[in-house]
């Protein structure tokens, strides 16, 4: 079996049995996941039916078990929506009922005192606001580092440096050697249409969406307590601000096309930009000066929901544009794939992963750039977590 996916790592602890070992295969030198925003949602916004909000509601009726079990740092902060002129206040009833036919009931529209109660440094212009006390902060590269370690634990193998770059009747041809396998599940992100096309599979284009971040030190914690959302466009969902899980105030991410699939670099006027917004909408955080920003790059692509596809005669799972919650939905996509192994693949999964997870020590080395896991040294790659683990704050 064939993996190449953050999301689907799980998928390996779902299907692992002693004879059918998994193989997780990652052209970067070192493990790590795009997701930049580290944020669990709810899945209130996800489009009605779709694939997407399927995933997400799944994953939500498991995964605070796997992250109390891995020990994974998360706060459930909640989120609030606040519309800022009339034309947006219109369509929060829509958003709320949208949320009640998703099964998400404890949405509601609030009143400006309790906006202002909770957030008391808020912009006081707001003239409505939808409370979502589902939302959380959680550190998302901890998670998928985690997922990816009990399935090393479990006996699967990770290969890194590894470039796929042919298939050939079922083998595909990697940088490190042929890979004979039973089903290949493609998870490449932002070049999941190239991987397609190796098996003769074109569905879909991936269209680069690129997001950056502004980030605020420490100090400026105290400023916010929920994550707070603008109303959503049909385009995005707009640009958040919240606190890291870490504690850094971030104003994130951005939602522009982009013809990149490496991570392109931060955009100085877009960092301003978001400074301004953060500051617009926080007035006291003028006085914090921003202490970095990163950027992260999401595989879009012409459809709105996920492509998941199977093409049994090929043996082929393709989990392509998992747009921007991918770490929210993980546990329901690889739910999906699962039974997918099953009813299209014929593979039948031996053992449950919950019956088996192993217990997760984790430490973040001296060095503040690496964590360990159960010995296993792996460095940090995700700016949240670095800038988390980094005293900054801005000097004014
Ligand atoms: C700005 C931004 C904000 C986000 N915010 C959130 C959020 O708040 N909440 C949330 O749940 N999710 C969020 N996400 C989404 C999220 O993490 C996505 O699901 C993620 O970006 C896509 O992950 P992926 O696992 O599909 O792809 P990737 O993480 O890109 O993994 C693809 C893998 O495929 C490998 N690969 C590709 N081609 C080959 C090849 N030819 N050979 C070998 N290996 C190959 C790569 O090495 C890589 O390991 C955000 C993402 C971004 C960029």
């Amino acid at each position: 079996m064939q993996q190449s996916l953050v999301e689907v790592w799980w998928v390996v602890l779902l299907c692992l049995n002693s004879a059918d070992k998994a193989i997780l295969v990652s052209y970067w030198r070192e493990l790590r996941t795009l997701c930049q925003k580290p944020v669990q949602e709810t899945g209130f916004d996800a489009p009605l039916h779709s694939l997407e909000q399927h995933c997400i509601k799944t994953s939500q009726k498991t995964v605070f078990d796997i992250i109390n079990k891995f020990n994974i740092p998360y706060r459930k902060c909640g989120a609030t929506l606040v519309a800022w002129t009339e034309e947006e206040n219109k369509k929060l009833p829509d958003l709320r009922q949208q949320s009640l036919e998703a099964d998400i009931h404890d949405v509601n529209l609030m009143s400006l005192t309790d906006l202002h109660k909770s957030e008391p440094y808020l912009r006081k212009e707001a003239v409505g606001a939808l409370n979502i006390p589902g939302e959380c902060v959680i550190d998302s590269y901890l998670l998928g580092l985690s997922y990816a370690h009990q399935a090393r634990m479990l006996g699967s193998k990770i290969c890194t440096s590894c470039e796929v770059s042919e298939m050939s009747q079922g083998t595909l041809i990697t940088s490190l050697g042929p890979i004979h396998c039973k089903v290949t599940i493609n998870c490449a992100g932002l070049y999941g249409d190239i991987v397609d096309q190796l098996a003769g599979i074109d569905t879909f284009r991936i269209y680069p969406r690129k997001g950056q971040y502004c980030v605020f030190g420490k100090n400026a914690s105290p400023l916010l307590n929920s994550i707070i959302f603008p109303v959503p466009t049909e385009k995005s969902k707009g640009i958040a601000l919240f606190n890291s899980v870490y504690n850094n105030v971030m104003m994130g991410p951005t939602a522009q096309d982009s013809s990149e699939l490496s991570r392109p670099a931060s955009d100085p006027k877009v960092h301003w930009m978001l400074t301004q917004k953060a500051q617009w909408l926080i007035p006291d955080l003028a006085t914090f000066l921003p202490v970095g920003h990163y950027v992260g790059v999401r595989p879009a692509t012409q459809f709105k929901d996920y492509q998941i596809r199977t093409y049994p005669h090929k043996r082929w799972i393709t989990v392509g544009g998992i747009r921007s919650t991918g770490v929210s939905g993980s546990l329901g996509i690889a739910q999906y794939v699962c039974e997918r192994l099953q009813s299209d693949i014929g593979l039948e999964p031996e053992r449950g992963a919950t019956n088996h997870l192993l217990d997760m020590a984790w430490s973040f080395g001296e060095d503040k750039t690496s964590v360990t896991l159960n010995g296993y040294h792996y460095p940090i790659l995700h700016p949240m977590v670095l800038y988390g683990q980094d005293s900054m704050t801005s000097k004014l």
